[in-house]
């Protein structure tokens, strides 16, 4: 190991609720440091992950830093939701504190092959599908990262002939640049606006995403989406072979779509797996995920068989346009995890049914024009809540003209938007939750507004 932790005092800054800062004090702990937890929420708004940390020799300093634990301490883990103005952050640099983070500890002591997934949407369905799809192979699997799961504590069971499948988000791309570390195998999905509250502007976010094919070498590979028009252009800046993928156009290294056929087209070779029809999750955006994961599986050594099987019997993940239940011909789906406008277009258009779209929420500085237009033209409701809900209307009132479609509807709560949404449902429509903005201004996160959304459904 390039670290040594033992009796080390290790500052962990951002413990948050989605595994990252657990999986790192966790392991940390583990390995004999001291560690101090320290975080700008309550011990009550952690409950959940301190809960994960119960038995370990951690103290905690939350609802707020204090400079100390920046200035007394051997090294700062911190979370890549920090803000990289930070003070304290700044406080430690000052005093020339070791700074790393989970995912590039990671990456320095992981001693097998990473396939790594970004993109604006789309990370954790591919990440998740990649997976899957290697572990029909005999090769042993891991997934993990921004989906939710730390690996750093399985990090001494991993031996070099396995593989591990991370999904990974800007802000942890950044600092991995840092590192001049990137996957061996890289999938970008697409780029759109996104986090522009958080990164300076749209190259910032573009060149954090970078990271992930700037440090690669010329024996591995970068899997990018040809349908995208901003990934076209990074061909210049790979380092590894360059393969595509693309829903609409053939190719001659990559994946693509032909009639019901997947073909992976290799070195000349093509492999051709019959079974779009048998695809379980909807849309055109998620045939783009099945692509991409099938080329890095394939790279990584999976063959038509496991392709076939994982991506047949897949049925998608938890709030990703999600089928709930059919009431009276009416089907309902949730897609609380869409909370760009660019997931929700992928989520609108992917049915033919009229749909009625509960949408809005928190403000994270999106451009809502391409969405309102894609409402304007393809749905026959729109229910909107939260904070951008009057943006919203203003620009589809503004597209749809004088047209009767779609009517719009403003509520105060998450229940009025539902019952309203309800009451204008027809026998063969559609009832969708997809809305194009984060949570935050109502809910505690994007999963607690989807299982809400499923209990008003199944209560019907
Ligand atoms: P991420 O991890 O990038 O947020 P997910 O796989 O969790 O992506 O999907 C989130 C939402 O984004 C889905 O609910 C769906 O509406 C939309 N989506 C998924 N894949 C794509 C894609 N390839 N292109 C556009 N939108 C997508």
């Amino acid at each position: 190991m390039q670290y040594e932790f033992k009796n080390k005092k290790i500052t962990v800054m951002g413990l948050g609720l989605f595994g990252g800062g657990v999986g790192v004090a966790q392991f940390l702990a583990r390995q004999g440091a001291r560690v101090t937890v320290t975080d700008l929420r309550n011990a009550a708004e952690l409950s959940s992950s301190i809960k994960q940390l119960e038995g370990l020799p951690i103290s905690y300093k939350l609802g707020g830093h204090s400079e100390e634990d920046f200035t007394n301490t051997d090294m700062v883990v911190v979370n890549p939701a920090v803000p990289k103005n930070s003070k304290f952050i700044q406080i430690a640099r000052n005093n020339h504190i070791q700074i790393d983070t989970e995912m590039n500890i990671f990456f320095k002591l992981c001693p097998a092959p990473i396939i790594g997934i970004t993109g604006s949407n789309g990370k954790s369905t591919t990440t998740t599908l990649t997976g899957k799809i290697l572990e029909e192979t005999q090769r042993r699997t891991w997934i993990g990262g921004n989906i939710g799961k730390s690996l750093l504590g399985y990090l001494e069971e991993m031996k070099p002939a396995d593989i591990v499948v991370l999904e990974l988000s800007s802000f942890q791309l950044e600092e991995l640049n840092k590192t001049g570390k990137s996957p061996h195998i890289s999938i970008v999905t697409n780029i759109s606006p996104n986090h522009l509250d958080r990164h300076a502007d749209m190259d910032e976010y573009i060149q954090a995403k970078k990271a992930i094919i700037l440090h690669q070498n010329f024996t591995d590979y970068v899997v990018l989406n040809y349908d995208d028009q901003e990934l076209r252009k990074w061909e210049k800046d790979c380092k590894g072979r360059v393969l595509w993928y693309s829903a609409n156009h053939t190719l001659a290294n990559g994946a693509f779509v032909k009639s019901n056929d997947i073909v992976i087209s290799m070195n000349g070779q093509n492999t051709v797996i019959p079974c779009v029809s048998r695809v379980k999750i909807p849309g055109m955006h998620n045939l783009q995920n099945i692509l991409a994961a099938s080329c890095a599986a394939y790279l990584a050594g999976a063959r038509k068989q496991h392709i076939e099987k994982a991506i047949t019997t897949f049925t998608g993940l938890e709030h990703r346009l999600e089928f709930v239940r059919e009431v009276n011909g009416v089907k309902y789906y949730n897609d609380s995890k869409a909370t760009t406008p660019k997931s929700s277009i992928a989520a609108i258009t992917a049915f033919h049914a009229q749909v009625i779209l509960i949408a809005g929420g928190y403000d994270k500085g999106s451009s809502f024009e391409e969405f309102t237009g894609v409402c304007a033209q393809h749905t026959k409701a729109v229910v909107l809540i939260g904070k951008t809900a009057e943006k919203i209307k203003e620009l589809i009132l503004k597209k749809k003209g004088s047209g009767e479609t779609p009517s719009i509807f403003m509520l105060i709560t998450f229940e009025e938007a539902f019952r309203q949404a309800n009451a204008l449902a027809k026998a063969g429509d559609v009832v969708l939750l997809s809305p194009a903005c984060a949570s935050y201004d109502m809910f505690l996160n994007y999963e607690e507004r989807g299982r809400k959304f499923k209990d008003m459904v199944q209560a019907l």
